[in-house]
């Protein structure tokens, strides 16, 4: 399988800087996205702080097997992958913790991340917080990844619809982030890809103003994987674009 990607972040059109933070490498087919909060500089330091965590467990790992020594106790009921990306949210998150330790004014700093690990036919996902995954296959999307929010959670109860979710006042309000905390739970799951796949991995500043319909109208499209990219960060800031805004767009193919 080869994988294709392009990716795009934009500040939005509220916003003054850009708490968002991502990585595509091609070479590793890893592909990250963290959405960070904190205020001030610090969710930009969060969300950097993971990306470049996990980014760096990966590589270091490509020939990692499971009787060697690993950061963190290896799970023997999940794959290799499932266990790097899994250990590589755990650094991630203890690069916050480092941080936070060394200067005071970064407490409080926290960032979502969602991230895929592609090998052969199989998709390793890992996420935590309201970072989402989409895939698109035959035309039809799919939300691969249940948001660790207080909005989903109300949906999840019957207590409030998506609509009604992307326009609440407490839209933004994770349950769960990577903050430094040592009882870090990452959602893992593996997904199979086939040729044609696309994958979306995004920041709230996409989904909190496009649905999932007119974002499964974008993957549709029939264009280079950039464009696919620039037309939903356009499309967050044609809808007013609160937030930062941050796309990944990955095409799977046979070769
Ligand atoms: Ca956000």
């Amino acid at each position: 399988m080869h994988v294709s990607s392009a990716s795009a972040t934009d500040k939005g059109l509220r916003r003054s800087t850009n708490e968002d933070c991502f990585s595509a490498r091609e070479d590793l087919r890893l592909f990250v996205v963290a959405d960070g909060m904190g205020g001030h500089a610090a969710g930009e330091v969060a969300s950097q702080a993971v990306v470049e965590g996990i980014v760096a467990f990966v590589e270091a790992t490509q020939t990692m097997s499971p009787d060697q020594t690993w950061p963190v106790p290896f799970d023997l009921e999940q794959s290799v992958n499932a266990n790097r990306l899994r250990a590589g949210f755990q650094m991630g998150n203890r690069r916050i913790a480092a941080q936070i330790a060394a200067s005071s004014e970064l407490r409080g700093m926290a960032t979502t991340a969602v991230a895929v690990l592609i090998d052969g036919g199989t998709g390793t996902l890992a996420h935590v917080g309201d970072s989402r995954a989409y895939r698109l296959r035959d035309g039809q999307i799919d939300r691969l990844t249940r948001d660790h929010s207080w909005v989903e959670e109300q949906i999840r109860v019957g207590a409030l619809s998506e609509t009604a979710a992307r326009q609440h006042p407490w839209r933004n309000i994770v349950t769960r982030a990577l903050s430094g905390s040592e009882d870090l739970e990452v959602d893992i799951q593996e997904v199979a890809l086939q040729s044609g796949d696309r994958l979306l991995l995004c920041s709230d500043g996409v989904f909190t103003v496009l649905d999932d319909g007119q974002i499964g109208e974008v993957l549709r499209r029939k264009t280079d994987l950039d464009q696919l990219c620039h037309a939903l960060i356009q499309g967050a800031n044609d809808g007013g674009g609160p937030d930062n805004v941050t796309a990944v767009v990955l095409e799977i193919n046979a070769v």
